[in-house]
């Protein structure tokens, strides 16, 4: 067995508890739809605990509070893709789940998981970068070591801009046993705003695309006013063009400032070869029509 002991806490107290004194190593698990391959397969070494976050209350909400969009860690992509309040303010998220894997996979698979794998080129996550998320954590603050000691309950929350959650391919920054992902935030769409998530998949491809890109902008009459720029895999992490955005800012998207842009993003990522689905010259020839197209539905939806 890859486990030993499974637990579903239903609130983020029960959570907090078991992940304080639960036998390690414990990890969270959502949909399984990653973890569960990694662990049969021996990518990921056996735990003594899976900590089940499906159940958990605060992160299954997905609602307006205030004047940002919530959207728990653990609500499957399936319930993204199809929300109105989500197509209503992060489209590109709406676009990027709609196409994760297939129906049967979208209906467990979950945003949390999505972001917590890490993957450079996962759809939620691109989508998630370009709408400048924030995700809420959650995490036990310090506790005795050492076996036998009862360790403390107390966990404290923190909201952390969505890139710091990335150290490499694969590798989070969340502390393992220690750290949950109970959510994001996303700021809600004013006027003249909008964004537009689009991929190129191996045509037999189920699972990450060869190339994905996320825009959001903010137009004022025929300017950029403000604009964000990720594209997947381009680097280790979720990668975003901020140099593309930089020369973007406070011009008129036309041939030559789209040729300008594609140029900057081209010089600052740094496209790799992966054996199954594209070389990196394949991924640069490319990214051209993908940001193409997406920065231009971006622009004509916030016209
Ligand atoms: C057939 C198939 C097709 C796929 N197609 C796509 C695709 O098109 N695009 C795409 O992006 N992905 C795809 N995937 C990958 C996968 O489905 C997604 O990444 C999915 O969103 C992962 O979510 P999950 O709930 O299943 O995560 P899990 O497998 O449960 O967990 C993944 C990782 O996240 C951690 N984790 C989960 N929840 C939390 C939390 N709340 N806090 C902290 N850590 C947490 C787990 O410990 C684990 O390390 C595909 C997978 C399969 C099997």
């Amino acid at each position: 067995m890859s486990w030993q002991n499974y637990l579903q806490p239903k609130t983020l107290a029960e959570a907090m508890d078991a992940l304080a004194n639960a036998p390690r190593p414990i990890i969270p698990i959502a949909g399984g739809t990653d973890l569960l391959l990694d662990l049969e397969q021996g990518r990921h070494a056996p735990v003594q605990t899976l900590l089940d976050v499906n159940s958990i209350e605060e992160m299954t909400h997905l609602e307006i509070t205030g004047d940002e969009l919530f959207i728990g860690a653990s609500v499957p992509v399936n319930r993204v893709a199809t929300s109105p309040e989500v197509a209503h303010h992060a489209q590109a998220l709406t676009e990027a789940c709609d196409l994760i894997a297939g129906p049967q996979v979208r209906n467990v698979a979950t945003l949390g998981g999505n972001v917590a794998h890490a993957l450079p080129a996962a759809d939620g996550t691109i989508a998630l970068l370009a709408l400048e998320a924030q995700a809420e954590i959650i995490a036990l603050t310090s506790y005795p070591k050492g076996s036998g000691a009862e360790r403390s309950r107390s966990a404290v929350t923190r909201k952390v801009p969505f890139q710091e959650l990335f150290l490499g391919p694969g590798k989070s920054s969340l502390k393992h046993g220690e750290e949950l992902i109970v959510g994001f935030y996303l700021p809600l769409t004013n006027y003249h705003q909008a964004s537009c998530f689009q991929r190129i998949m191996r045509p037999q491809g189920v699972a990450l695309p060869i190339l994905n890109c996320a825009v959001w902008l903010e137009r004022e009459n025929d300017i950029i006013n403000d604009i964000r720029i990720a594209v997947g895999p381009g680097g280790g992490t979720p990668f975003r063009a901020a140099q593309a955005e930089d020369i973007l800012r406070g011009l008129h998207l036309n041939e030559t400032t789209f040729e300008s842009a594609l140029e900057a993003l081209l010089t600052q990522a740094q496209f790799r070869t992966s054996a199954r689905r594209a070389s990196a010259d394949y991924r640069r020839h490319i990214v051209s029509g993908l940001f193409g197209d997406v920065i231009e539905t971006a622009w004509l939806r916030a016209g």
